[in-house]
């Protein structure tokens, strides 16, 4: 079968952030039946929602072939989040890790458990900056081209951080 092509959104904004993105790509490349083909560069944004004075969060995304289906990819990723110290507590509250699963092929689907493309991809320069670092060609179901989405997102004060910061 042909494996589906998947991107991952990574975020984190406690217990080093930087170092948590990095211990997020090498598990993403360690993975079975996946292959981790790009990572994008790291970026540093200010915390959108949640509770007030949150540290900033550093944010990346990834590419994966997977031989995975969607609900075992999340599973594999809230594992991963797990292992990584995160507790599920306040609502977009502060995070030693987050993993959005943004995209798995040009499949849509509507459960709250998850729903493809993620329902707030589209509006988050956090996300639409580093995606189009690895696939500025892409189509997001729904919302349009990559290029027009991220030419109309603010950057709001997103910063792209150089390999060796
Ligand atoms: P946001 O979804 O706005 O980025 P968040 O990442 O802080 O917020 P979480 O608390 O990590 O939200 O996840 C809440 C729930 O979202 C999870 O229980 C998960 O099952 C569900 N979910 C739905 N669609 C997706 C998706 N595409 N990727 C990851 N989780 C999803
Ligand atoms: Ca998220
Ligand atoms: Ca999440």
């Amino acid at each position: 079968m042909q494996p589906a092509r998947a991107y991952i959104g990574i975020g984190s904004n406690l217990g080093d952030p930087i170092y948590q993105v990095r211990q997020a790509f090498s598990r993403l490349g360690d993975m079975l039946s996946s292959c981790c083909v790009a990572r994008s560069a790291l970026y540093r944004s200010a915390p959108v929602g949640g509770p007030p004075d949150q540290p900033d969060y550093i944010n990346a995304v990834a590419a994966l072939d997977t031989g995975l289906t969607p609900g075992q990819l999340l599973a594999v990723l809230q594992a991963f989040e797990l292992a990584q110290g995160r507790c599920r507590t306040v609502r977009w509250g502060p995070r030693t890790l987050d993993l959005d699963l943004l995209l798995y092929d040009q499949l849509v689907t509507d459960e709250p458990r998850l729903t493809l493309p993620h329902p707030r991809l589209h509006e988050r320069a956090f996300v639409l900056y580093p995606l189009y670092d690895i696939a500025p060609d892409l189509i997001i179901p729904g919302q349009g081209s990559l290029r027009e989405l991220r030419a109309n997102c603010p950057q709001h004060g997103l910063i792209r951080l150089d390999s060796d910061d």
